[in-house]
Formats: structure tokens, C-alpha cells, sequence
């Protein structure tokens, strides 16, 4: 039988965004046959290097959102902070999953609490301040410690600040002398863990198990796949997370942020349809990658298994461990067993930005964490505990 060469016209996925996020989705789409375009406003946003085409471009523009657009099988989003005519401009020429719509009603903080609160989903008190005198009466309606936010915009604890001084307060009168917040009461949680799910346009669905996650000044300090949770607790968060997806029509991934409260209640923190810092554990480790299950998704591929191999822990490597002269002490962090590493080739380190992150695994939650707790001294740096690992 005879063969003839023929060249290879891969299909194309766009997407919106090159951070580290676009860049890990750009390999997996990449080895389900696709090639590949993004669309940032940065030349050397992470992505450039991976992705196979680089369209240079602020996310509001409307015209570059249509040659993003242009040809793909579908385009998708690793940020929130998309405008929403580029994404209906998009819209025209090839389908957008998330769509505009979901956008709308997660990327302001506000609209996304009153979304939820409507729905009769559970989350925390939340108040609204536009003025100094609004936010002065919120603080003293929510009580101290509080955490004020900028309705829009905020990520990694910029554009927060948690009350607890005079001095902090200040800084919140700052930041609503600048733009709207909202202003929250204090959760004394248990634990935060995160849920993703899968949906694809037919309605399938998966999810991974929950995740837990450990903050320090607003910024994933580290996370743990499967999180050690009761199955009522898991099966409860998958259920709000299912539920959330299909009230959205989300095709794509829905990430949920969830307060664990000592009584078992969850209370809803926040919600991302997109790939998510608390799933980079499966990167490797689950049987599907949260980026091949996300392109997958877009792209209506069968969705894939979501079981996870043992117990996995990414801790965020920061700006601060890049050193001026030497960059990252990769070496010293590679010789604790069980340890890997993944850098998103960021050009500027700057502090509490996220540079890259470190993989511990081992066969139980307490190995992975102490591996990865080994690991993150090699660079200074100690990895705040959690009750449900002791
Ligand atoms: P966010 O950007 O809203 O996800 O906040 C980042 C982190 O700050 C959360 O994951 C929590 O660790 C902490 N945080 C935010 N809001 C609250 C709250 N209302 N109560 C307690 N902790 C909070």
C-alpha cells in the first residue's frame, strides 16, 4: 500500500492569556495534535516561547480578539481580566469556552457574590464599599479582622488587604479611594480546599479529587492532592462545584475555592473557570493533566480520568527565590527525593510574584508534605503546617 507525504494542518486552539497558565495549556494541546495561538499583551509572557503562534495584543482589543479567533477549533482563557467585546468579537468565528457570559459574572468580585448569593449557593458575609465613609461603616459592621478587595482586577493578594490595624485600615481607604471593594467578614476556617470540574459542550463532566490549600499574605503558599477530607466533605464540594458549572453552562474548567469550617460546612470563597494554581499536582500526576483536561474540554474531546497517583504537593516558588546572580538553586532543590521542578520562564522576578513551583510526591499526604518541606528549605524557606495533616 502506498502512502503519499502530505503536509500536516493541525487544527488550532486560541487562547486568551500567556501567562503560566496559557503556557502549560499550549504543551497539552499541542500533544493532542493541535497547534496553538495566544494572545497577550507581554512578548515574553511564558507562553511566547511554547506556543506556536504569539499575537501581541491588550485583552480588550476587539480586533485582535477576532484574528485570535480566526480558524480555531475553539479559544479559551487562562485570566478572568478578558474584555468582554473581544470576547464576544472572538465569539464570531469560533466558539469561546468559557463563554463571555460566564466571564461577566466572575470577574467582579461583587457581581460574582451576589451571583452565588442568588442562587442560594453558601458563601460569606460580604458587604460593598464605593467611598472612604462606605468602607469606614462596612469595617465596623463586619468587625476586625476583615478582608477588603478590589471588586475587580485583584489576584495573589494584590489589591487586598486584611484589616486588622488602624494602620491596614488606612491602606483599605487607599485602595477605595482608587476603585470599589468589597469588604468580608473574617472566616475562622478548618481548612481551604479547591475543587475543579470538567464539562464539556455536551454536559459530561469530571472532577478531580479536592484539593488542600495552605495561603500566607493571600498567595497559594502550598497545595495537597487528594486532600485528607472526609467523603461526605468531598462529595458535598464536587456537588457545589457540579452544580455552579452547570447553572453557568461553563465548557471548560470550573475551579472553586471552598472555606471548610470546623462543623464540616463549606462556604463558597471564590470561583475561576479556568486552569488553577491548586491543580498544578496533576501535572504528572493525575492520569489527566488539569491543561489536557481543559483542552480536551474546549475542544470536545472525550473528557479524561481525573484519578491521582499517590499524594502530590506543589509548594509556589516566588520571586524571592530567584538570586540576582544565580537564579534558582535548582540543584539544591532536586536532591530531596520524590522532588521535582517546573519554572515558567518569567524574565522579571519580582517578590510574591509567582516564578515556577516544586513537586513532592510520596505515598502518603505526611510524606509528600515533609518531602516538599525539605525541598523548599534548601531555599530558606519553611511551609506553613495544616491541622488535617497531623
Ligand atoms: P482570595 O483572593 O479572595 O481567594 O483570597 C486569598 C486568600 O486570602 C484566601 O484563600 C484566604 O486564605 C484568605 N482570605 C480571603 N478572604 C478571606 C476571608 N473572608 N476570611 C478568611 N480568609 C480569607
Amino acid at each position: 500500500m502506498s502512502f503519499t507525504p502530505h503536509v500536516v494542518s493541525p487544527p488550532v486552539l486560541g487562547i486568551f492569556g500567556g501567562g503560566q497558565l496559557g503556557r502549560m495549556t499550549c504543551v497539552a494541546a499541542q500533544a493532542l495534535g493541535h497547534a496553538v495561538r495566544v494572545l497577550d499583551p507581554d512578548p515574553h509572557c511564558p507562553a511566547a516561547t511554547v506556543c506556536n503562534e504569539l499575537i501581541t495584543a491588550p485583552f480588550d482589543d476587539a480586533i485582535a480578539a477576532q484574528r485570535l479567533a480566526l480558524g480555531c477549533a475553539a479559544v479559551t482563557v487562562d485570566l478572568e481580566a478578558v474584555g468582554l467585546d473581544a470576547m464576544r468579537a472572538a465569539a464570531q468565528h469560533a466558539p469561546v469556552r468559557p463563554s463571555a457570559e460566564v466571564l461577566e459574572v466572575v470577574q467582579d468580585r461583587q457581581r460574582q457574590r451576589e451571583w452565588l448569593r442568588a442562587g442560594g449557593f453558601p458563601v460569606p458575609k460580604v458587604l460593598h464599599a464605593a467611598s472612604r465613609a462606605e468602607l469606614a461603616s462596612a469595617l465596623q459592621e463586619v468587625g476586625r479582622p476583615a478582608f477588603v478587595k478590589a471588586t475587580r482586577g485583584g489576584y495573589d493578594g494584590k489589591g487586598q488587604v486584611r484589616v486588622q490595624s488602624d494602620a491596614q485600615a488606612e491602606e483599605a481607604a487607599e485602595l477605595v479611594a482608587q476603585c470599589p471593594v468589597v469588604v468580608e467578614q473574617n472566616v475562622d476556617f478548618l481548612a481551604e480546599i479547591s475543587v475543579q470540574v470538567a464539562r464539556s459542550p455536551s454536559g459530561q463532566w469530571r472532577a478531580f479529587p479536592a484539593a488542600l490549600n495552605h495561603h500566607e499574605q493571600q498567595i497559594l503558599q502550598w497545595t495537597l492532592l487528594p486532600a485528607p477530607v472526609a467523603d461526605d466533605v468531598l462529595a458535598a464540594a464536587i456537588g457545589l462545584a457540579r452544580g455552579l458549572a452547570d447553572k453557568l453552562e461553563l465548557v471548560g474548567l470550573l475551579t472553586v475555592e471552598l472555606f471548610l469550617l470546623k462543623d464540616g460546612t463549606l462556604l463558597i470563597n471564590e470561583m475561576a473557570p479556568r486552569p488553577h494554581n491548586s491543580f498544578h499536582t496533576t501535572l504528572g500526576h493525575a492520569r489527566t493533566s488539569q491543561f489536557a483536561q481543559l483542552a480536551r474540554a474546549v475542544l470536545d474531546l472525550p473528557l479524561g480520568e481525573t484519578d491521582v497517583f499517590g499524594s502530590v504537593v506543589v509548594a509556589n516558588l516566588l520571586g524571592e527565590q530567584w538570586d540576582p546572580a544565580g537564579g534558582l538553586n535548582v540543584s539544591g532543590v532536586l536532591q530531596t527525593h520524590g522532588v521535582d521542578v517546573t519554572v515558567y520562564g518569567k524574565r522579571v522576578a519580582r517578590a510574591a510574584r509567582k516564578m515556577g513551583h516544586l513537586t513532592a510526591t510520596a505515598e502518603t499526604p505526611q510524606g509528600a508534605f515533609a518531602a516538599a518541606e525539605e525541598a523548599m528549605k534548601t531555599l530558606g524557606q519553611t511551609l506553613a503546617p495544616s491541622p488535617l495533616l497531623d
